[in-house]
């Protein structure tokens, strides 16, 4: 066979050669042991959780190393294309403080290696698989669908490894004629590696997450080509991420399958091969049994969903580093303020078996986040968040920024900061109180009658003094307590709870259930104090109205 023909005759167009795009995608001039990476999605329109996995393990290892990151959008499959998915995935991960430096942008691509969408790249894909074809290593293959159908059928039955193999490869050495007859017909064709590899052979790999791997060499006869002329991925990884200069490709571990046969490509191609970071998944427990988070089942998959929650980007981020290095949790305790870049990120880290994914221990670490945070800043994420997701509330805080932020300073900073918000969700329920619609009608507890707590919120309005300051303002309940007959001694409470119609906790609930509507509230002095005399004796007023 002459393969140079065949080259000719399959790829007329194509006159650019390996050589110039060599030249035309030059060494990158990084420094010593920069890490080259990339994240090179689908745009679906899906982002998940996995994105940011890799996305973060991609970027720290490109930009602690003073390397680069870049955006390729793998865009192969028009049918699973989204439109507007490139622009959503950019903003989602920028959000989470990835940054790249180069590749697809929401107005077009940058950077000197593109283009960097898989579609806008045949003409070089064919540049290499007319190279392949020339030197007898891959083949033109016009299998219809219903002779794969029956060759599958036939290796099932003989219980045999299905796949285009050895003797089943029936396109691989046929003649000249054979494929001109074809070509001449107009018939459809996929282009096809020409494997060498055999399965009864094995070798060592390293992969920076995996480890020490024993592979089974590749001994099937992948397309590389679709019949529209659209790359496969693995022939698209293969010449992309070498004319990209990518020196590690990370991804996720459902990859190692073909990982053989990628490395074999790189071989045949004569490409230096990247170093492999293969992420495990990420698995949830159902009942008693781990799985993987699944795009049907577990709405937590999705990036959107912790945008929505209300999880502030901090928290998520602190969670995801805390999954992925073992060692971060330690380094956050000896370093509580530093930025989670100075952190030394490192792959060998990263669990292979990769990670559960913890959903209460995501709301402990948001927790810590938002209790770090300054009043100011809670105020800003909170109405932001607001918003979009709550507009009504999103209106009240924006409508007072000074009353909010006073409101989100209760206990915050000191040692021992309150850790009421885990989400911005959270905070309607946590402050709404304090705007007048959202006030609910207290529910007092049924073993005191109404003319107890009428007596108790009397006696309250009757020495209320807004310029009190706290130990004042207490001593007073504490005497309204005793004037009642309550106790402000616990312990003979505890003795003895008979001897007590209740206790001053019981004379300060009643108020601010007034106060707030609720049983629970942040310090109610200081709670009065932000609402004002007006508002405060207002509703106590409301409230002794409405008592009955
Ligand atoms: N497009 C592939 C995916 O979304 C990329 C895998 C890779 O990073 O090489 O899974």
């Amino acid at each position: 066979m002459d393969y140079q023909a065949l080259a000719e005759l399959l790829f007329p167009n194509v006159t650019d050669t390996p050589e110039s795009l060599e030249e035309r995608f030059p060494l990158r001039n990084a420094p010593e042991g920069a890490v080259i990476t990339r994240m090179a999605p689908s745009p679906t329109g899906f982002v998940h959780l996995g994105n940011l996995v890799q996305g973060l393990t991609s970027e720290r290892m490109a930009h602690q190393s003073g390397g680069v990151l870049f955006l390729r959008v793998e865009d192969t499959d028009a049918k699973r294309e989204v439109p507007g998915a490139v622009e959503v995935l950019i903003d989602t991960l920028k959000h989470y403080g990835i940054n790249f430096d180069e590749g697809a942008t929401h107005t077009g691509d940058a950077g000197l290696y593109g283009p960097y969408r898989q579609r806008q790249r045949a003409a070089i894909y064919h540049v290499y698989a007319k190279k392949l074809v020339s030197e007898g290593q891959a083949y033109p293959c016009f299998c219809t669908e219903e002779e794969l159908a029956a060759m599958r059928e036939k290796q099932e039955a003989a219980k045999e490894t299905t796949g285009y193999y050895g003797a089943y490869a029936m396109w691989r050495d046929r003649s000249m004629e054979d494929i001109q007859a074809q070509l001449a017909a107009g018939n459809p064709w996929v282009l096809r590696f020409k494997s060498t590899g055999s399965i009864e052979n094995q070798f060592k790999f390293d992969d920076l997450v995996k480890g020490k791997l024993t592979i089974t060499e590749n001994n099937v006869d992948h397309v590389l080509l679709k019949s529209d002329g659209i790359p496969t991925y693995h022939f698209a990884h293969a010449v992309d991420d070498h004319l990209m200069r990518t020196t590690h490709v990370v991804r996720g571990d459902e990859w190692l399958p073909t990982l053989p046969f990628h490395i074999q490509l790189f071989k045949a191609l004569g490409f230096k091969l990247p170093k492999y970071v293969h992420i495990g998944p990420l698995m949830k427990m159902d009942g008693n049994s781990k799985r993987k988070l699944s795009k049907r089942k577990d709405p937590e998959l999705a990036l959107t969903f912790y945008k929505a929650e209300g999880f502030p980007v901090e928290a998520v981020y602190e969670y995801i580093m805390t999954l992925l290095n073992s060692n971060y949790e330690d380094w956050r305790r000896a370093n509580p303020t530093a930025p989670a870049t100075d952190f030394k990120f490192s792959p060998k880290k990263l669990n292979p078996a990769g990670n559960l994914f913890d959903y209460a221990k995501l709301t402990d670490v948001s927790k810590n986040e938002i209790a770090k945070m300054d009043a100011a800043k809670v105020y800003a994420l909170l109405t932001a968040w607001a918003k979009e997701y709550d507009p009504d509330f999103g209106e009240k805080l924006a409508s007072d920024a000074d009353y909010a932020t006073k409101i989100l300073a209760i206990g915050r900073g000191g040692k021992k900061p309150r850790k009421d918000l885990a989400t911005w969700k959270d905070a309607k329920d946590y402050m709404g109180f304090f705007y007048d619609e959202y006030l609910e009608k207290p529910a007092f507890a049924e073993k005191f009658s109404a003319e107890t707590v009428r007596t108790a919120l009397e006696k309250f309005l009757a020495v209320y003094n807004y310029s009190d300051d706290s130990g004042v303002w207490f001593d007073k309940v504490k005497a309204i307590t005793e004037e009642m007959g309550f106790t402000t001694d616990m312990k003979a409470y505890k003795a003895d709870p008979d001897a007590f119609p209740g206790t001053v906790s019981d004379i300060s609930t009643f108020i601010r259930q007034a106060v707030t509507g609720k049983t629970n509230s942040p310090d109610l002095y200081t709670v009065m104090q932000i609402l004002g005399y007006e508002r405060t004796v207002q509703r106590i007023r409301n409230c002794m109205a409405a008592l009955n």
